[in-house]
Protein backbone atom coordinates (compact mmCIF):
# COMPACT_ATOMS: atom_id res chain seq x y z
CA UNK A 1 0.00 0.00 0.00
CA UNK A 2 1.00 3.21 -0.59
CA UNK A 3 0.77 4.18 2.43
CA UNK A 4 4.52 2.69 3.79
CA UNK A 5 7.02 4.96 3.67
CA UNK A 6 10.26 2.91 4.04
CA UNK A 7 12.07 4.83 6.11
CA UNK A 8 8.87 6.02 8.29
CA UNK A 9 7.70 1.98 8.31
CA UNK A 10 11.06 0.90 9.20
CA UNK A 11 11.50 3.13 12.42
CA UNK A 12 8.08 2.40 13.39
CA UNK A 13 9.24 -1.19 13.48
CA UNK A 14 12.18 -0.67 15.78
CA UNK A 15 10.05 1.42 18.14
CA UNK A 16 7.45 -1.23 17.88
CA UNK A 17 10.17 -4.12 18.62
CA UNK A 18 11.35 -1.89 21.70
CA UNK A 19 7.98 -1.74 22.71
CA UNK A 20 7.32 -5.74 22.27
CA UNK A 21 10.83 -6.59 23.70
CA UNK A 22 10.02 -4.65 26.92
CA UNK A 23 6.99 -6.36 27.32
CA UNK A 24 8.43 -9.72 27.25
CA UNK A 25 11.54 -8.42 29.15
CA UNK A 26 9.07 -7.50 32.19
CA UNK A 27 7.78 -11.07 31.89
CA UNK A 28 3.83 -10.05 30.91
CA UNK A 29 3.74 -11.15 27.62
CA UNK A 30 0.36 -12.91 27.70
CA UNK A 31 -0.35 -16.02 25.82
CA UNK A 32 -3.25 -17.06 23.38
CA UNK A 33 -4.67 -20.78 23.71
CA UNK A 34 -5.55 -22.99 20.54
CA UNK A 35 -8.66 -23.67 18.78
CA UNK A 36 -9.71 -26.90 18.96
CA UNK A 37 -7.15 -28.80 16.11
CA UNK A 38 -10.56 -30.07 14.36
CA UNK A 39 -11.81 -27.60 11.57
CA UNK A 40 -14.50 -25.68 12.21
CA UNK A 41 -18.58 -26.72 12.26
CA UNK A 42 -20.61 -24.83 10.96
CA UNK A 43 -23.48 -26.50 12.14
CA UNK A 44 -22.69 -25.66 15.78
CA UNK A 45 -25.14 -25.01 18.21
CA UNK A 46 -25.95 -21.83 19.85
CA UNK A 47 -23.76 -21.26 22.72
CA UNK A 48 -23.32 -18.46 25.11
CA UNK A 49 -20.92 -15.87 25.27
CA UNK A 50 -18.04 -14.60 22.91
CA UNK A 51 -17.55 -17.71 21.06
CA UNK A 52 -21.26 -17.76 19.80
CA UNK A 53 -19.96 -14.67 17.92
CA UNK A 54 -17.59 -16.47 15.55
CA UNK A 55 -20.02 -18.73 14.53
CA UNK A 56 -19.73 -18.57 10.26
CA UNK A 57 -22.83 -17.18 8.27
CA UNK A 58 -23.38 -18.53 4.96
CA UNK A 59 -21.62 -16.62 1.93
CA UNK A 60 -24.82 -15.54 0.98
CA UNK A 61 -25.77 -13.44 3.82
CA UNK A 62 -22.07 -11.54 3.42
CA UNK A 63 -22.96 -11.09 -0.34
CA UNK A 64 -26.47 -9.47 -0.30
CA UNK A 65 -26.06 -6.05 -1.42
CA UNK A 66 -25.61 -3.25 1.10
CA UNK A 67 -26.24 0.32 0.90
CA UNK A 68 -22.40 1.29 2.14
CA UNK A 69 -20.98 -0.87 5.12
CA UNK A 70 -24.03 0.22 7.32
CA UNK A 71 -24.62 0.24 10.91
CA UNK A 72 -23.13 -2.50 12.73
CA UNK A 73 -25.30 -5.32 13.35
CA UNK A 74 -23.53 -6.52 16.32
CA UNK A 75 -23.11 -5.11 19.22
CA UNK A 76 -19.65 -5.61 20.39
CA UNK A 77 -18.24 -7.13 23.52
CA UNK A 78 -16.19 -4.96 25.76
CA UNK A 79 -13.11 -6.66 26.72
CA UNK A 80 -10.47 -6.10 28.95
CA UNK A 81 -8.17 -3.40 28.52
CA UNK A 82 -4.70 -4.87 28.29
CA UNK A 83 -1.67 -2.90 28.88
CA UNK A 84 0.39 -4.96 25.81
CA UNK A 85 -0.92 -6.81 23.08
CA UNK A 86 -0.23 -10.67 23.58
CA UNK A 87 2.68 -11.81 21.48
CA UNK A 88 2.76 -15.83 21.55
CA UNK A 89 0.38 -18.77 22.02
CA UNK A 90 0.04 -20.87 24.77
CA UNK A 91 -0.91 -24.37 24.83
CA UNK A 92 -0.21 -28.04 24.23
CA UNK A 93 1.88 -29.27 21.25
CA UNK A 94 3.90 -27.63 18.80
CA UNK A 95 1.32 -25.19 17.99
CA UNK A 96 1.95 -21.98 15.44
CA UNK A 97 0.09 -19.17 14.13
CA UNK A 98 0.29 -17.88 10.57
CA UNK A 99 -0.45 -13.76 10.28
CA UNK A 100 -0.89 -12.14 7.01
CA UNK A 101 -1.71 -8.41 7.01
CA UNK A 102 -2.20 -5.36 5.08
CA UNK A 103 -5.22 -7.00 2.82
CA UNK A 104 -6.81 -8.49 1.44
CA UNK A 105 -4.96 -8.15 -2.00
CA UNK A 106 -6.09 -9.73 -5.17
CA UNK A 107 -2.96 -10.25 -6.68
CA UNK A 108 -1.49 -12.50 -3.39
CA UNK A 109 -4.29 -13.35 -1.11
CA UNK A 110 -6.41 -15.59 -3.21
CA UNK A 111 -3.03 -17.74 -4.04
CA UNK A 112 -2.64 -17.89 -0.11
CA UNK A 113 -5.74 -18.83 0.37
CA UNK A 114 -5.10 -21.36 -2.52
CA UNK A 115 -2.01 -22.64 -0.34
CA UNK A 116 -4.04 -22.66 2.95
CA UNK A 117 -6.48 -24.64 1.60
CA UNK A 118 -4.59 -26.91 -0.34
CA UNK A 119 -3.10 -28.14 3.54
CA UNK A 120 -6.62 -27.61 5.28
CA UNK A 121 -5.14 -24.96 7.25
CA UNK A 122 -6.49 -21.92 9.24
CA UNK A 123 -4.64 -18.77 9.28
CA UNK A 124 -5.35 -15.02 10.67
CA UNK A 125 -5.76 -11.85 8.26
CA UNK A 126 -5.44 -8.29 9.74
CA UNK A 127 -7.18 -6.13 6.98
CA UNK A 128 -6.65 -2.58 6.44
CA UNK A 129 -10.75 -0.80 5.82
CA UNK A 130 -9.92 0.11 2.48
CA UNK A 131 -8.54 -3.04 1.47
CA UNK A 132 -11.94 -5.05 2.54
CA UNK A 133 -13.90 -2.46 0.88
CA UNK A 134 -12.21 -2.99 -2.02
CA UNK A 135 -11.68 -6.73 -1.94
CA UNK A 136 -15.33 -7.82 0.44
CA UNK A 137 -15.40 -11.53 -1.79
CA UNK A 138 -12.30 -12.33 -0.30
CA UNK A 139 -13.17 -11.88 3.33
CA UNK A 140 -15.87 -13.35 2.30
CA UNK A 141 -13.64 -16.43 1.58
CA UNK A 142 -11.76 -16.23 4.70
CA UNK A 143 -15.14 -17.04 5.94
CA UNK A 144 -16.32 -19.65 4.47
CA UNK A 145 -12.65 -21.42 4.95
CA UNK A 146 -12.25 -20.48 8.68
CA UNK A 147 -9.79 -18.32 8.75
CA UNK A 148 -9.93 -15.47 11.25
CA UNK A 149 -10.10 -11.51 10.24
CA UNK A 150 -8.79 -9.09 12.67
CA UNK A 151 -9.14 -5.44 12.15
CA UNK A 152 -5.69 -3.98 11.34
CA UNK A 153 -7.27 0.17 10.92
CA UNK A 154 -8.56 1.49 7.94
CA UNK A 155 -5.27 3.52 6.19
CA UNK A 156 -2.39 2.06 8.43
CA UNK A 157 -1.07 4.90 9.62
CA UNK A 158 1.14 5.41 12.65
CA UNK A 159 -1.44 5.67 15.36
CA UNK A 160 0.61 6.78 18.12
CA UNK A 161 1.00 9.91 15.62
CA UNK A 162 -3.26 10.39 15.70
CA UNK A 163 -5.49 12.44 18.10
CA UNK A 164 -8.16 9.99 19.80
CA UNK A 165 -11.10 10.63 17.61
CA UNK A 166 -8.46 9.63 14.49
CA UNK A 167 -8.05 6.66 15.98
CA UNK A 168 -11.12 5.55 16.92
CA UNK A 169 -12.55 6.29 13.33
CA UNK A 170 -9.73 4.36 11.90
CA UNK A 171 -10.92 1.27 14.43
CA UNK A 172 -14.75 1.43 14.29
CA UNK A 173 -14.60 1.66 10.22
CA UNK A 174 -12.49 -1.04 9.79
CA UNK A 175 -14.47 -2.81 12.36
CA UNK A 176 -17.97 -2.47 10.35
CA UNK A 177 -16.52 -3.22 6.92
CA UNK A 178 -15.61 -6.62 8.71
CA UNK A 179 -19.08 -7.38 9.82
CA UNK A 180 -20.39 -6.70 6.47
CA UNK A 181 -17.54 -8.68 4.18
CA UNK A 182 -16.91 -11.36 6.49
CA UNK A 183 -20.04 -11.94 8.23
CA UNK A 184 -18.86 -10.76 12.15
CA UNK A 185 -16.80 -7.86 13.83
CA UNK A 186 -13.74 -8.78 14.42
CA UNK A 187 -12.35 -9.79 17.73
CA UNK A 188 -8.70 -9.22 16.91
CA UNK A 189 -6.74 -5.76 16.51
CA UNK A 190 -3.31 -5.15 15.34
CA UNK A 191 -1.86 -1.68 15.58
CA UNK A 192 0.11 -1.12 12.21
CA UNK A 193 3.76 -1.25 12.65
CA UNK A 194 3.14 -2.52 15.67
CA UNK A 195 2.99 0.85 17.22
CA UNK A 196 0.49 0.45 20.52
CA UNK A 197 -0.40 2.96 23.09
CA UNK A 198 -3.32 3.50 25.30
CA UNK A 199 -5.70 4.87 23.82
CA UNK A 200 -5.76 2.03 20.79
CA UNK A 201 -5.82 -0.68 23.73
CA UNK A 202 -8.75 1.47 25.24
CA UNK A 203 -10.34 1.78 22.06
CA UNK A 204 -9.78 -1.92 20.80
CA UNK A 205 -11.41 -3.17 24.03
CA UNK A 206 -14.33 -0.89 23.65
CA UNK A 207 -14.95 -2.37 20.35
CA UNK A 208 -14.65 -5.65 21.23
CA UNK A 209 -10.93 -6.66 20.20
CA UNK A 210 -8.02 -8.02 21.79
CA UNK A 211 -4.33 -6.88 20.84
CA UNK A 212 -2.53 -9.82 19.09
CA UNK A 213 1.24 -8.64 17.90
CA UNK A 214 3.62 -11.44 16.38
CA UNK A 215 6.36 -13.48 17.90
CA UNK A 216 8.36 -14.19 14.45
CA UNK A 217 8.58 -11.44 11.77
CA UNK A 218 9.42 -12.56 8.09
CA UNK A 219 10.29 -9.20 6.71
CA UNK A 220 8.82 -10.47 3.91
CA UNK A 221 7.85 -6.51 2.89
CA UNK A 222 11.58 -6.16 2.39
CA UNK A 223 11.61 -8.97 -0.63
CA UNK A 224 14.95 -10.64 0.36
CA UNK A 225 14.25 -13.73 -1.20
CA UNK A 226 12.24 -16.66 -1.15
CA UNK A 227 14.46 -18.56 0.64
CA UNK A 228 15.14 -15.91 3.23
CA UNK A 229 11.73 -15.94 4.37
CA UNK A 230 11.45 -19.73 4.34
CA UNK A 231 14.62 -19.88 6.42
CA UNK A 232 13.08 -17.11 8.65
CA UNK A 233 9.98 -19.08 9.64
CA UNK A 234 11.22 -22.40 9.99
CA UNK A 235 14.25 -21.45 11.91
CA UNK A 236 11.70 -19.27 14.20
CA UNK A 237 9.21 -22.05 14.61
CA UNK A 238 8.97 -23.38 17.78
CA UNK A 239 5.92 -23.83 20.13
CA UNK A 240 3.35 -20.72 20.57
CA UNK A 241 4.86 -18.73 17.95
CA UNK A 242 2.98 -16.42 15.98
CA UNK A 243 4.70 -15.38 12.31
CA UNK A 244 4.07 -12.20 10.93
CA UNK A 245 4.11 -11.68 6.84
CA UNK A 246 1.93 -9.43 4.52
CA UNK A 247 -0.42 -10.35 1.55
CA UNK A 248 -0.54 -6.40 0.61
CA UNK A 249 1.59 -3.45 0.34
CA UNK A 250 4.06 -4.01 -2.38
CA UNK A 251 5.23 -6.98 -4.58
CA UNK A 252 4.21 -10.01 -2.17
CA UNK A 253 4.85 -13.13 -4.74
CA UNK A 254 8.04 -14.20 -2.88
CA UNK A 255 5.61 -14.36 0.07
CA UNK A 256 3.51 -16.64 -1.64
CA UNK A 257 6.03 -19.26 -2.94
CA UNK A 258 7.77 -19.27 0.88
CA UNK A 259 4.82 -20.24 2.51
CA UNK A 260 3.87 -22.96 -0.40
CA UNK A 261 7.47 -23.86 0.67
CA UNK A 262 7.37 -23.76 4.47
CA UNK A 263 3.68 -24.98 5.12
CA UNK A 264 4.36 -28.11 3.96
CA UNK A 265 8.06 -29.02 6.32
CA UNK A 266 6.21 -27.38 8.91
CA UNK A 267 3.23 -29.91 8.89
CA UNK A 268 6.03 -32.21 7.96
CA UNK A 269 8.13 -31.46 11.49
CA UNK A 270 4.94 -32.08 13.24
CA UNK A 271 3.89 -28.61 13.71
CA UNK A 272 -0.15 -27.67 13.97
CA UNK A 273 -0.98 -24.59 12.39
CA UNK A 274 -4.09 -23.29 13.85
CA UNK A 275 -5.53 -19.75 15.08
CA UNK A 276 -6.10 -18.46 18.37
CA UNK A 277 -9.54 -19.04 20.33
CA UNK A 278 -9.50 -15.58 22.82
CA UNK A 279 -9.13 -16.00 26.26
CA UNK A 280 -10.87 -13.94 28.98
CA UNK A 281 -8.98 -13.24 32.13
ZN1 LIG B 1 0.64 -3.63 8.58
Amino acid sequence: MKKDHPLTRRRALIAGAAVLGAAGAAGTARFLTAEPATKPVRSLPPVSGPQARRALRPSAYRLEPMAGYGPPRHTPVRTVVRHEPFLRMSGRGRTMVLTFDDGPDPHYTPSILRTLRKYDVRAMFFVCGEMALENKGLLGEMADDGHIVGNHTWTHPLLTKLSRSAIHSEIERTCEVIDDAYGEPPVWFRAPYGAWNRATFQIGAELGMEPLAWTVDSLDWTTPGTGTITDRVESGAAPGVVILSHDAGGDRSQTVRALRDYLPQLLDSGYHITVPRRKFT
